[in-house]
């Protein structure tokens, strides 16, 4: 289990003035311990037993999650991600293996791409589609 990344999260938060609580804490904590992407409903069927966990609750959780930088949407899986470089601000990318679904990601941080008119970008996260090096070896094909 990541207990350092889910020290460093919250760290960030408390700094931020964010709450993370125990539900969003814990969904972090699922998402860690997958080290792959995952999808909501199976996020949600993971904190069932707990109780009290509803569909709302969960994409709320998400949501802050996201918007907090500690979780990645993954677009083209409907998934998320937990992300390793503890909400940094910068923008992340997305290496997307289309054979086996394995994510992986590239965090360029303090690099913000700037906005047309004075838009302020806070997050921003790019996606490529692809092979990973395991599925693009030959010795995958064999
Ligand atoms: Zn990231
Ligand atoms: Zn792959």
């Amino acid at each position: 289990m990541s207990n350092k990344a889910l020290d460093a999260a919250e760290r960030l938060c408390r700094s931020r003035g964010l709450a993370l609580t125990p539900v969003r804490k814990r969904v972090l904590e699922l998402l860690l311990e997958a080290n792959a992407p995952v999808k909501a409903y199976d996020l949600l069927a993971a904190l069932r037993p707990g109780a009290n966990a509803q569909p709302p609750t969960i994409y709320r959780a998400l949501d802050f999650l996201t918007r907090a930088g500690l979780v990645h949407r993954v677009e083209a899986l409907n998934a998320y991600t937990a992300c390793l470089h503890a909400g940094g601000r910068g923008a992340a990318e997305l290496y997307v293996c289309e054979t086996c679904g394995l994510v992986e990601e590239r965090h360029r941080k303090g690099v913000l791409p700037e906005g047309p008119g004075g838009f302020q970008v806070s997050r921003s996260v790019i996606e490529h589609y692809g092979r990973c090096a395991a599925c693009a070896s030959p010795a995958a094909k064999a």
